[in-house]
């Protein structure tokens, strides 16, 4: 259950991030997957994470405490359709030193637009995590978007491709922000990963 939920710090600079002296995870996704939806929806905070930022807007690393006990991370977004090289450069060498370096860090969310096919960019960002050692879990959003049949169809060719990539089909959740829908699975699956 989370009962607290606070922001800390933003950072620019994954060197910089608090001290990894407890369990943290991250979410990370295509920008407009609805991130930001999930984060305030999941923490029960309606602004904790902005809401839509746009393209341009520097991108910054936010830490929330949850429960006096984890660190949540909101992690910027990737697959802007027109960011400059150098904006996408900066973004991949923050990214991948947070993930790699980050000691404390459990697990990381790939968000996932239930309403899309299979989309090589995630699928590239869930290879590299795999290679990479970064423990990963799918998390598909915006299920209320769409019929049941056709979110589980989406879910279903997605998860298809990862066999291509991985002997283990990674752990995944249906979410909706709008709708509440999986909630307690992840801050359930969540709460596993920082006890552990
Ligand atoms: P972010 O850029 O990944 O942080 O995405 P946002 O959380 O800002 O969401 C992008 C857009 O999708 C906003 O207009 C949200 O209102 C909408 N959105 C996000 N999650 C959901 C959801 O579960 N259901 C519906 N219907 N819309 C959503």
């Amino acid at each position: 259950m989370i009962k607290k939920a606070e922001f800390v710090v933003s950072n620019t600079n994954p060197e910089k991030c608090p001290k990894p002296d407890r369990a943290e995870i991250a979410f990370i996704g295509r920008s407009n997957v609805g991130k930001s939806s999930l984060i305030n929806m999941i923490t029960g905070v309606k602004e904790l994470a902005k809401t839509s930022q746009k393209p341009g807007k520097t991108q910054l690393i936010n830490h929330f405490m949850i429960n006096d006990q984890w660190y949540m991370v909101d992690l910027p977004g990737y697959g802007f359709a027109k960011v400059s090289k150098d904006t996408r450069e900066n973004w991949e060498k923050m990214i991948s030193t947070y993930l790699t370096k980050r000691t404390n860090l459990c697990g990381v969310f790939i968000l996932i637009d239930s309403r899309l096919e299979p989309q090589k960019i995630d699928l590239e960002f869930l290879l590299w995590c795999g290679t990479e050692g970064v423990p990963a879990a799918l998390i598909f959003t915006k299920a209320d978007k769409q019929s049941k049949t056709q979110t589980d169809k989406n879910v279903k060719a997605f998860l298809k491709k990862t066999e291509e990539i991985f002997e283990e089909a990674p752990d995944y959740f249906v979410t909706s922000a709008e709708k509440g829908q999986g909630k307690e699975e992840v801050i359930g699956f969540i709460e596993q990963l920082v006890e552990e």
